[in-house]
């Protein structure tokens, strides 16, 4: 047994369970129709060539959470977005979304520095598309902290984190859940099971990837299993929105 592992596995849980009870914006989500999100962190440009052009034929829309200290960079999950893929982004109407400005790791990253860069990151949009406004963040890399997790509820109406399930009922708006599509690229059936759940529950399931390529990196998928999943969600009766507009949705009185 590798000890080091053990013990890196020991302190995820740890950090994890922290993550998931503390620092928590409680609120009871029942939305009025089953929803479902699709988005793309960091983002690859092959999140928008590839899967926005996926989204666009069903007539839907995503949302791209953006580090914009990133801008033009070489990605682990392939070459970077550009400025123009920004302004497509809002032009097609999909959500640009927070990601810090510098892809913080957001348990390794202080409250005070995470926080400093969701600003930076909101200057930067400022001038590289003038008009446009984040309003929902995704958390970098690892779960947040309980104290990052408060500062972030601050800037955004709510903050995404990852996870297994839908939100539905008493929910952390704080971290809400997020399923990655690429977790279940050798076992689609979970996510169609997901899918179908959420409608019966009338619940919000936000679907997370990075990549879409015919040679995903192993944080992204194909052309063709993200169709699936789409098609499978555009017939499951649910609404296809962005983040920002469900959560609009879900919250009109
Ligand atoms: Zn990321």
């Amino acid at each position: 047994m590798d000890i080091s592992n053990t013990i890196i596995r020991i302190r995820n849980r740890y950090r994890r369970s922290l993550s998931i009870h503390y620092g928590q914006r409680l609120l009871e989500l029942r939305p009025k129709f089953p929803i479902i999100s699709f988005t793309f962190d960091d983002f690859p440009r092959s999140a928008l060539l590839e899967g926005g052009a996926i989204l666009q034929r069903h007539g839907i829309c995503g949302t791209y959470y953006v580090s914009l200290g990133l801008l033009g960079r070489e990605l682990p999950a392939g070459p970077g977005f550009l400025i123009e893929d920004l302004r497509q982004v809002i032009a097609e109407g999909h959500e640009l979304g927070c990601h810090t400005f510098a892809h913080c790791h957001s348990w390794e990253t202080t409250p005070g520095v995470f926080e400093k860069s969701i600003i930076k990151n909101k200057h930067a949009l400022g001038e590289l598309v003038p008009g446009a406004a984040f309003k929902t963040l995704s958390y970098p890399i690892a779960c947040p902290r309980p104290r990052t997790k408060r500062r972030a509820a601050r800037h955004f109406v709510c903050c995404r984190g990852g996870g297994e399930s839908f939100n539905v009922g008493p929910t952390d708006v704080s971290n809400l859940q997020a399923r990655f599509l690429e977790k279940s690229r050798d076992n689609p059936d979970a996510l169609k099971r997901l899918i179908d759940e959420n409608t019966r529950a009338s619940g919000w399931l936000i679907l997370a990837t990075h990549d879409i390529a015919e040679t995903p990196t192993p944080f992204g998928c194909t052309p063709a299993f993200f169709e699936v999943i789409v098609q499978w969600a555009v017939t499951s009766g649910a609404r296809i929105l962005p983040v920002a507009r469900a959560w609009e949705e879900i919250t009109a009185k």
